[in-house]
Parts: structure tokens; C-alpha cells; sequence
């Protein structure tokens, strides 16, 4: 998989790219993150990227020109044109089934926006899908991208050391997961249940799927709405 990251601020994802199960996965060539300083596109005399909201108010837009050229430059490659993504608070809302979809595509673009966001006709004219991390506003779509470029390598086969890991995680069969334990078998007086210590596998996942359902009626009812749990 290939994810082109359209950024004013490409030198953030440098730690990122490099490290854990991302930088595993790019080292072993499951996924190549390229990122791009989408000022390179901009054509007015001072490279600027952005400018004051017709209509008057606070702080700068990104301009069209720059992103939707950015875009554009792509889209030239011989691997085929990558699924626009726009990262933005007014998007759908990233949840596992959204990350399942995007693992799926073999290219993406990821546009990060700063400042007051986009020009309108960035949306208009790209196409490009709109996708917010949560309902609440950051600085830049850096960490939004970082978030969902994680998420998304998860899901590439290969991408973790063991591949129920991914299967077993909260969401992906529409629950929270289980309560995990590790050693000691007691500490300050908490014990690990009994059952994980039997080596009776069939016993094991038949608690795991109980605490699994009981986590998430507690903690989040909305995930068992749909009866099928
Ligand atoms: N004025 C914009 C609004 O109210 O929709 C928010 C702009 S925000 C300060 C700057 C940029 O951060 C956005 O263009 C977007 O790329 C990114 N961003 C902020 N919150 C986000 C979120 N929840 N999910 C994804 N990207 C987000």
C-alpha cells in the first residue's frame, strides 16, 4: 500500500514513519509514506498557501491552487490514481469499519489542512473523501493523518507479528475487547482469573466472548444496538 501525505509540515512525520508497527511495515515494504510539502505547488510570487476569508473573520484559508495542484501531481504516477482524503472535523467520522474500508484501497492521498481549513472548492473540485478523526478541532490534519495511517496499517496483512492480534482488537468484530492479564499471577492482592491459568482453550474464549460483551454493554451500549451480539 502507498499513502502520499499532502502537508505543510512534512518533517512531523519523520519519527512517526520510522517507528513501531509503521515503521516495521514501511522497513518491510508493506507500505511506503511519502510526504509533500504542498507549498512546492504554490505559483504566487511568496509560495504562500493561504490567504484572508472573503467575507472578513478570523485567521487565514488554504487556497486552491496549491492543494488541488498537490492533489493533481498524483495522480501523474504510473501506480494509478490514489482515493483523496481530506482531513477536516466536518467529515465522517473515522471508526473501524471506515479503517477496514481505506486498508482495502491500494493508494491514498491524505491532504492535512492548518489554519481555518480549506477554500470550499477544495472540497468541491478534489472529490476527495472527507474523514475527521473526532468531534473536536486540532491545530492541523498531521495527527488526524498519523491516526488514520496507523489504524490502516494494522489491517495490512503482514503488518503485525500475529495476525489474530488484529482480529482479536476492540471493533473489529463490533466489541470492546477482553481484559488481558500478563505476569505476575498476583499483584497487591489482584489475581489473574482462574480460568486463564487452566490451559482449557475452549473455556478461555468462551470468557473472553463474555467479558468481551459485558465490557462493551458497560462501557459503550451504543456498539451493541444492533442485536447481533
Ligand atoms: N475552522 C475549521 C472548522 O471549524 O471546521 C477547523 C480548522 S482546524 C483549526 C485546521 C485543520 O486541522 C483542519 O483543516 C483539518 O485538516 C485539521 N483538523 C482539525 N480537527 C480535525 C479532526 N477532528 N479530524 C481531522 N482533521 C482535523
Amino acid at each position: 500500500m502507498r499513502i502520499d501525505v499532502l502537508t505543510l509540515f512534512p518533517q512531523v512525520f519523520d519519527g512517526f514513519v520510522a517507528s513501531s508497527i509503521v515503521g516495521r511495515a514501511v522497513a518491510s515494504g508493506l507500505l511506503t509514506v511519502a510526504c509533500h510539502d504542498f507549498r512546492e505547488h504554490a505559483k504566487n510570487k511568496h509560495r504562500s498557501v493561504d490567504d484572508r476569508p472573503f467575507g472578513g473573520g478570523p485567521g487565514m484559508v488554504l487556497m486552491c491552487q496549491p492543494a488541488l495542484d498537490a492533489f493533481e501531481a498524483l495522480d501523474a504516477d504510473p501506480d494509478g490514481k490514489p482515493l483523496r482524503i481530506l482531513l477536516t472535523p466536518q467529515g465522517e467520522r473515522l471508526d473501524q469499519r471506515i479503517v477496514e474500508e481505506l486498508a482495502s484501497v491500494p493508494r491514498l492521498a491524505l491532504l492535512c489542512g492548518h489554519y481555518e481549513g480549506f477554500d470550499e472548492r477544495i472540497r468541491a473540485l478534489s472529490g476527495a473523501r472527507e474523514i475527521s478523526i473526532g468531534d473536536y478541532v486540532l491545530s492541523g490534519g498531521e495527527s488526524a493523518a498519523m491516526v488514520l495511517i496507523d489504524a490502516v496499517t494494522r489491517l495490512l496483512p503482514g503488518a503485525l507479528g500475529d495476525e489474530q492480534s488484529a482480529r482479536d482488537d476492540s471493533f473489529s468484530d463490533g466489541l470492546l475487547e477482553y481484559p488481558q492479564y500478563t505476569r505476575p499471577r498476583e499483584y497487591r492482592g489482584l489475581s489473574v482469573p482462574e480460568v486463564l491459568l487452566s490451559g482449557d482453550h475452549g473455556r478461555i474464549e468462551q470468557w473472553r466472548r463474555s467479558q468481551a460483551r459485558m465490557r462493551t454493554s458497560q462501557r459503550r451500549p451504543d456498539l451493541m444496538e444492533d442485536g447481533s451480539h
